[in-house]
This record gives structure tokens, C-alpha cells and sequence, in this order.
């Protein structure tokens, strides 16, 4: 059974996808913690930042330079936004496909944390 966020990527089941290409998919999180907040995830199944391997390179660079085109997307650009990315049970990790939420909109209460 594919996990929930591969078949959101796929298809299978319905996403708000704002971004695709061939290496990463970027869609509205169902539950937003912030008035913007997009998950930016790889197309192929890699579990955390744990799994990402020396393969991935292309992959981890994609993710990483969606995050700008994902903030001009939703227009918080020059407003700012956070990235962050929960890593296993300490990072508090629910989906276990990687992914980098994108959090924005609205001024952050914290610094950290
Ligand atoms: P994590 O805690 O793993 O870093 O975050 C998982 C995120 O995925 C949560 O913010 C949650 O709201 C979001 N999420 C869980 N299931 C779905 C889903 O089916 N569709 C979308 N778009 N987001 C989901
Ligand atoms: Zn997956």
C-alpha cells in the first residue's frame, strides 16, 4: 500500500497541487498551521531526511529551490515564511515521506520552536 503524500504525487488521490516536476510535487497541507502553508515532497518515496542518499542529490537540490518558487507562488516572497522539515519521533515526523512545509502569511509567535 503506497503511503498517503505517494499518492497524492501519483494521483490516486486528490491534492492541491500548486508545483510539479520531474523530481518533486508541491500541494496545500490539508490542515494549515499558517494562513499559507504548502508541503514540498519528492516524487519518488524517500521516508526523512535519514533516507535521503548521495543518489538523491538531485532530488534534495529540487526540494530546496521549490521552496522559492512555492513563496512567489503564494505571494509571501517578500513577506517572509519558515521551512521546516520533522525528522522521525523526536521531530515529531507523522507522514514518513520526506517533505519540507512552508509556512507563511502571517508573522511566526516564535523565534524557534
Ligand atoms: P509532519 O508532522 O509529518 O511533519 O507533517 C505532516 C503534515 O501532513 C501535517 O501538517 C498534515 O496536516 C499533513 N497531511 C496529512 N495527511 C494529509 C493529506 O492527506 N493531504 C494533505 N494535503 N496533507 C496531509
Ligand atoms: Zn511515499
Amino acid at each position: 500500500m503506497k503511503c498517503i503524500f505517494c499518492q497524492i504525487v501519483s494521483g490516486e488521490m486528490p491534492g492541491d497541487i500548486l508545483l510539479q516536476n520531474e523530481h518533486i510535487c508541491a500541494f496545500r497541507d490539508i490542515h494549515p498551521a499558517a494562513p499559507k502553508h504548502v508541503l514540498i515532497v519528492p516524487n519518488k518515496h524517500i521516508a526523512s531526511t535519514e533516507d535521503i542518499s548521495n543518489a538523491d542529490r538531485d532530488v534534495a537540490a529540487e526540494l530546496i529551490l521549490a521552496v522559492k518558487e512555492v513563496a512567489k507562488l503564494e505571494g509571501i516572497s517578500k513577506s517572509g515564511y519558515r521551512i521546516i522539515s520533522n525528522c522521525g519521533s523526536h521531530g515529531r515526523q507523522e507522514v514518513k515521506h520526506l517533505h519540507i512545509h512552508v509556512l507563511g502569511g502571517a508573522p511566526m509567535k516564535h523565534r524557534l520552536g
